[in-house]
């Protein structure tokens, strides 16, 4: 049975270090409820020398007998019980991180299971992974084998905390090595939680740290680190380029899982009951800070003035409110500056010309006088070269954009720097198919939107990353291959 911890228990000034609780270098800072601004709790800033501290812990862990002899089964065992110690406290994560970031307590309750659920995943993919012997070429036996890296940096970012987290240090765990998470400086309490969570359920010591403080100081040090052997980032892509140019330099394995900018599409014979509902989710949900948000839509222009008519009038109707209050489907931003960036970006599009259907500023109001709230927006008037269907926005703001023949939609879908998702929604399904397969994506959705499976790989192709998180392969990801020839012929090689 799991010991309970209570989040009012703990001092969230600790930073851990390979398990080690204690004040960070950095001093602390405040974490602030952006639901009226409010303070939640002071939390641990780490310096470089917790950076330095952290590498060498993990270093010693990894080749600590005692951790780099489980065999994968028991291993395994460890990452079934941080995953049943997550579902244990589910509640009590799912409270936290609504504090920390505003989210509704329904959807920080989902990603509390699904970190749960990626432990319990990752724990049966390494139970039952196989290596591989090769057929060989000469009079030898060949096979492949894999091999924990060493010491893996996740860096995540603050749209999704605990889920992100446990995506990145199951599988690092499962592989063998140390993990040094470091995530994003507005929510930064879930995965000092969490590492509580997963000590207490019998991870050895060193295994894993978790240190906040700003990217460009405390993710830089790990990054450039030279015990660092792979990092592991979700995030923009400007640090994800950043980050990729460093790790060239070192000649280091990187996944960057990046943003997006998803085009999705309403072909004419769609359910359009059922498309208004997907879009809305698609795009609305997280208040739209999601890397997987549907931001572009092209519309049949044959249904485009009733759909989009049917859209707005949804959209208005969404009920805006605290994270924590029953039915609320859309909580505020994660915090005041990036409302107030979103707000540019509407205002420099209206500055150049975009028709504001519904939204495009902070709803009015005593309850939102004081919280980072921004009302559901949809824009028309726009062209799909125009900086607000370019960019990434990560907020709740659609553009829509028509189309007319699968040639020029397929163009326009394509046109954008990202390449995450897509959504189509058609009662055809040839026409669905033809269209996912020439779309630059790396999930397409079909008459659904914004659904993950931990068997299906996911990730982006061009800005929107490289290296693909979830499925068979994953735990694979975070190893190294080697392969070995055992010589079984009779007669020596003929040099000697
Ligand atoms: P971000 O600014 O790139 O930050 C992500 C993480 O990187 C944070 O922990 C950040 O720390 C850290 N960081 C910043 N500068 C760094 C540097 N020079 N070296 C190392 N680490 C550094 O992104 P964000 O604003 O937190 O997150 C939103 C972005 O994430 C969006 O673009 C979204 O699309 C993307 N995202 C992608 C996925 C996906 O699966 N493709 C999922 C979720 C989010 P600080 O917080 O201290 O700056």
């Amino acid at each position: 049975m799991t010991q309970l911890l209570r989040v009012d228990a703990v001092d969230f000034s600790h930073i851990c270090v390979g398990g080690q609780w204690r004040p960070g270098a950095g001093g602390t800072r405040p974490s602030i409820d952006p639901t009226d601004g409010s303070h939640v709790a002071d939390y641990g800033i780490a310096g470089i020398e917790d950076v330095e501290q952290a590498v060498a812990m993990g270093r010693a862990a990894v080749a600590d007998p005692a951790w780099r002899d489980l065999r994968p089964h028991e291993r395994a065992r460890i990452l079934y019980r941080i995953g049943e110690a997550i579902e244990a406290h589910v509640d009590a994560i799912a409270a936290l991180q609504t504090r920390d970031t505003g989210k509704t307590l329904g959807e920080t309750r989902a990603l509390a299971l699904s970190a749960a659920g990626t432990f319990r995943y990752v724990a049966a993919t390494l139970e039952t992974l196989d290596e591989e012997l090769t057929a060989p070429r000469g009079p030898w036996v060949t096979m492949s084998v894999h091999e924990p890296i060493g010491v893996v940096a996740a860096i995540t970012p603050w749209n999704s905390p605990i889920a992100s987290d446990a995506q990145k240090v199951a599988p690092a765990l499962a592989a063998g090595n140390a993990v040094i998470l470091k995530p994003a400086e507005w929510t930064p309490l879930v995965s000092l939680f969490f590492a509580r969570l997963a000590y207490g359920a019998g991870l050895p010591e060193g295994l894993l740290s978790v240190l906040p403080g700003p990217g460009s100081i405390v993710g830089d040090a790990l990054v450039r680190h030279p015990g660092v052997g792979k990092v592991a980032f979700t995030g923009g892509t400007v640090t994800g380029r950043r980050i990729a140019a460093i790790a060239g330099e070192k000649l280091m394995p990187v996944s960057l899982e990046l943003g997006g900018k998803s085009p999705t599409i309403v072909l004419p014979d769609a359910d359009l009951d059922e498309a208004v509902a997907g879009v809305l989710y698609g795009v609305f949900s997280s208040t739209g800070q999601s890397c997987i948000a549907g931001s572009r839509l092209f519309v049949h222009e044959s249904v485009r003035d009733s759909f989009v008519a049917r859209l707005v009038e949804r959209a208005r109707a969404l009920r805006l409110g605290r994270g924590d209050a029953p039915g609320t489907q859309m909580a505020p931003m994660v915090a005041h500056a990036h409302r107030d960036k979103v707000a540019a970006m509407v205002e420099g599009a209206v500055a150049a010309g975009a028709q504001v259907l519904c939204g495009g500023h902070a709803p009015e109001g005593e309850a939102f006088a004081d919280g980072a709230w921004f009302l559901p927006t949809i824009l028309t008037g726009v062209a799909n070269t125009d900086p607000i269907c370019r960019e990434e926005i990560f907020g709740p703001v659609l553009v829509v954009l028509p189309w007319r023949d699968e040639e020029d939609l397929v163009a326009q879908a394509n046109d954008s720097e990202y390449g995450l998702a897509c959504g189509i929604w058609t009662r055809d399904y040839k026409a669905a198919w033809r269209i996912a397969r020439r779309i630059e994506a790396g999930t397409v959705w079909i008459n659904t939107y914004k659904q993950f499976s931990s068997s299906t790989p996911f990730g982006g192709v061009k800005a929107s990353g490289m290296g693909r998180e979830k499925g068979r392969r994953w735990v694979q990801s975070y190893m190294n291959q080697k392969a070995i020839y055992w010589g079984m012929s009779p007669e020596p090689i003929g040099w000697g």
